[in-house]
């Protein structure tokens, strides 16, 4: 079984190839109202984002939204490109793995969604929504979105919002009450609106999730849905009224200290549960991906603690969850060996892994069948024990 590497007892979230952080950005125009949020979204900006080029298409300066993105990056380049997609020197250079963390901060990418359709689902919701986004400022080292665009795979932010929302209130509109419950939610539609990247970081570049907020706030039978390893103040402010489920993403923190690059520390999502509940969102626990290594269940036996000392009964008791065990990717591990093959000595463990053809025709792999079903039952008897109020949607 996988040995976790040694870290520094002081590491925090690891970014291997960042700069010291620079003099947070000044709040652009349209910024949270109250100074405290403003300033505490100008220090994340500044850590995730540097922006320095933006990639265009030509329509979107025909959109306020995209009038606004560019008015809040002033000083970057700005480089016409025909599509979001295949842009050259940019995705599909998997090649060039110390660059990968680089592209991430500094670039930014803004098209017009075309595609509108939702994507029955049954797991984290009941559809997959057309995205506002695809691509990450962060930079996960088990992460499956880069797999579409190529690795270096900055934000790519939509800015026909109002088409998309649209487009996706008439769908739940049309699908008028749930009759029957289900796992995903008792009476909502639930749309997952983040399947592509992090909403959380997503809001420091436009007011997209503000707007996804406030117009499933007025729709009686529906919920958006988004799993996040980002605590953005800001969103405290959206008014959500119980209407937008947030999945916070826990792992172990000494894991995700090697795992979850340049996202925010566990204890600072742990600690957010309750914030966000107050703030009226429902909030959801997403355990994903569980990765195992000696020790494993130790180390979730004391994150499980931390959570139930750090819940107010409010947030605990609207809690569930979804429990998903680790699916890698060979093309992933080859590309990871190159820049962090710290990371790869967990998720890549020939010796309890099976390997798998995924539906495009890669090659992942994923815990052995028998020896995972012992690992979900293990995992699912401890959280039972642990946080017996935690309900838990499903867990593979
Ligand atoms: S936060 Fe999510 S989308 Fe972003 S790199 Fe991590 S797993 Fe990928």
């Amino acid at each position: 079984m996988a040995r976790l590497p040694v870290l520094e007892p002081d590491a925090e979230t690891l970014d291997l190839f960042a700069p010291p952080p620079a003099e947070p950005l000044p709040p652009a125009a349209d910024a949270p109202a109250s100074a405290a949020e403003a300033l505490a979204t100008a220090g994340a900006v500044s850590r995730l984002l540097r922006v320095g080029r933006i990639y265009l298409e030509p329509g979107v300066v025909d959109y306020a939204r995209g009038r606004e993105i560019l008015a809040r990056f002033p000083d970057a380049e700005r480089v016409e490109v025909a599509s979001h997609w295949n842009i050259p020197g940019l995705h599909g250079n998997e090649g060039l793995v110390r660059d990968w963390t680089r592209v991430k901060r500094d670039t930014l990418v803004l098209g017009v969604r075309k595609s509108l359709s939702c994507r029955p689902n049954g797991r984290s919701a009941d559809y997959i929504a057309p995205g506002l986004s695809n691509g990450c400022a962060m930079a996960c080292a088990y992460c499956y979105v880069p797999r579409r665009k190529g690795y270096a795979n900055p934000i790519t932010t939509f800015v026909n919002a109002d088409e998309v929302l649209g487009f996706l209130e008439r769908h739940a509109r049309r699908l008028g009450p749930k009759r029957e419950p289900n796992q995903v939610d008792p009476a909502a539609w639930v749309y997952d609106v983040g399947e592509n990247g992090d909403c959380s970081v997503d809001a420091l570049v436009s007011d997209n999730l503000r707007d996804t907020v406030a117009r499933f706030r007025a729709l009686p039978n529906a919920k958006a849905s988004f799993a996040t390893k980002f605590v953005n103040p800001a969103l405290l402010g959206y008014d959500p009224r119980g209407c937008t489920r947030v999945r916070f993403s826990l792992m172990p923190p000494r894991v995700a200290r090697v795992l979850d690059v340049r996202t925010s520390p566990v204890r600072k999502r742990v600690a957010a549960v309750s914030e966000f509940v107050a703030a009226g969102y429902e909030v959801h626990l997403n355990f994903s991906p569980v990765v195992v290594y000696d020790g494993w269940l130790d180390d979730w036996r004391a994150l499980f603690r931390d959570v139930d000392d750090a819940l107010s009964p409010a947030a605990k008791a609207q809690l569930a969850c979804e429990v998903v065990f680790l699916t890698h990717n060979e093309a992933l591990h080859l590309v990871n060996l190159g820049w962090h093959p710290r990371a790869e000595a967990l998720l890549w463990t020939p010796e309890n892994q099976e390997a798998k053809e995924s539906e495009q025709g890669q090659r992942n792999v994923r815990y052995r069948t028998g020896t995972k079903g012992r690992f979900v039952r293990a995992f699912t008897e401890l959280l039972g024990r642990e946080l017996p109020y935690c309900r838990v949607r499903y867990a593979f």
